[in-house]
């Protein structure tokens, strides 16, 4: 007999970052979609890791991460956001920042809880709720601002409901949560067994003067958050997968028992480089300006063009409208720029469980100026 098995994902595909990367590789265009950059990492990372190897660090770390490198980021939180958190109990190293929301997801969840989350959302989010038997609860976010309607919230508690995810820098939309935001995030939350899902992958991505809000600012909200970070975004280096979580330490104790017996430990030469990089403050303080000028860039460029800009506060990202410009959906209009015009975005539809067409894509401007601007050349002629 063939074995045969019942799928815990079954209305999930491929995701659009790789569909759409795919589809630009085929038709040769420039690819705006999938967030990465297509400019180099610092060199001296690249020696770190190597030299880390010749050095002989080619075997297992600790399971929760090199403790120097623990270290280094208990001494970053701290600096930015005035926390300290104990690198022995707090932090965990993981391969990537998908991996540790997933992880806190898997940690916390019992099928038939519920998971409140803000569409559009990262692709990750339902189906981690979903295969842990768990029942997302897709909000729509405000259009065109992208905010949270905290009466929907307020409204959509119950005695299921076990997390929240928060992801500020947003992804897709680069809106930043406010303060009065985590105001009434903690009013909703206070005296409910609710924990916080914080994707803070884009922590440093930040413009125009505004500060990234951090759960690990406030004592009340940390302790009831899995707050996730990524260093591909911060170093650019979104191919080497590795990130960390931090959490209170019951939180976190839980989230190792998991982690354990899923990956162990990370890559052990990164870490060594990483450990030994991450003192180099100038580095990660710079990125919001260094992308700021990449969004304003293509922002300038992209006034040649029809489409109209949604503002962007943070991330790689920032939407365009094309109203007036098509009336397909918003995949099918990403199909015909990478098919017709050369330029790869994606589909903001895509962030969302419920079709919607709201005539938005998303633009990665984390590249180089001539690869922006040629882009922008290309989409001049739409
Ligand atoms: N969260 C968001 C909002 C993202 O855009 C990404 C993509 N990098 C991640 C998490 C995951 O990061 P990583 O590549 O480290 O898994
Ligand atoms: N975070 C990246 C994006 O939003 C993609 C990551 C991935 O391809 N899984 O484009």
């Amino acid at each position: 007999m063939k074995p045969h098995f019942i799928s815990k994902l079954p209305d999930v595909g491929t995701t659009i970052f790789t569909e759409m990367s795919v589809l630009s590789a085929k038709h040769q265009s420039i690819n705006l979609g999938q967030g990465f950059p297509d400019f180099g990492m610092d060199d001296k990372l690249i020696s770190l890791t190597t030299d880390a190897m010749r050095q002989g660090h080619n075997q297992y770390t600790h399971m929760n991460g090199l403790l120097a490198l623990r270290q280094q980021i208990a001494n970053k939180v701290n600096e930015l956001y005035h926390h300290h958190i104990n690198p022995e109990d707090e932090i965990t190293v993981t391969p990537g920042g998908t991996y540790a929301l997933y992880t806190a997801l898997t940690t916390i969840l019992q099928p038939g809880d519920e998971v409140i989350l803000f569409e559009p959302a990262y692709d990750s989010y339902i189906p981690n709720i979903e295969i842990n038997g768990a029942i997302a609860v897709p909000l729509s976010l405000t259009f065109p601002d992208y905010r949270i309607d905290w009466n929907l919230v307020k409204s959509s508690v119950n005695n299921k409901t076990k997390a929240i995810i928060i992801n500020s820098p947003h992804n897709p939309s680069g809106v930043l949560l406010q303060k009065e935001d985590l105001v009434a995030l903690k009013e909703i939350l206070k005296d409910k067994n609710i924990f916080i899902i914080s994707d803070e992958v884009y922590e440093h991505l930040v413009f125009d003067g505004q500060s990234h809000l951090s759960m690990l600012q406030d004592p009340e909200l940390y302790a009831r958050s899995f707050v996730c970070f990524s260093f591909g975004k911060v170093y650019h280096c979104t191919g080497w997968k590795m990130g960390y979580c931090i959490a209170p330490t019951d939180l976190m104790k839980e989230f190792r028992k998991v982690h354990q017996y899923n990956c162990f430990c990370c890559n052990t030469p990164v870490q060594y480089a990483l450990a030994n990089f991450l003192s180099n403050k100038d580095h990660y303080l710079q990125l919001g300006s260094l992308l700021q000028q990449k969004r304003d860039f293509f922002y300038d460029q992209m006034k040649n063009t029809r489409f109209k800009a949604l503002p962007s506060m943070g991330s790689y990202f920032q939407l365009y409208s094309y109203e007036g410009i098509s009336k397909k959906n918003e995949k099918d209009f990403a199909i015909e720029l990478t098919e017709t015009y050369g330029v790869t975005a994606i589909p903001v539809s895509a962030f969302y469980k419920k079709p919607v067409n709201n005539k938005v894509l998303r633009f990665c401007f984390a590249k180089k100026e001539s690869t922006l601007l040629a882009a922008a050349g290309r989409l001049k002629k739409v």
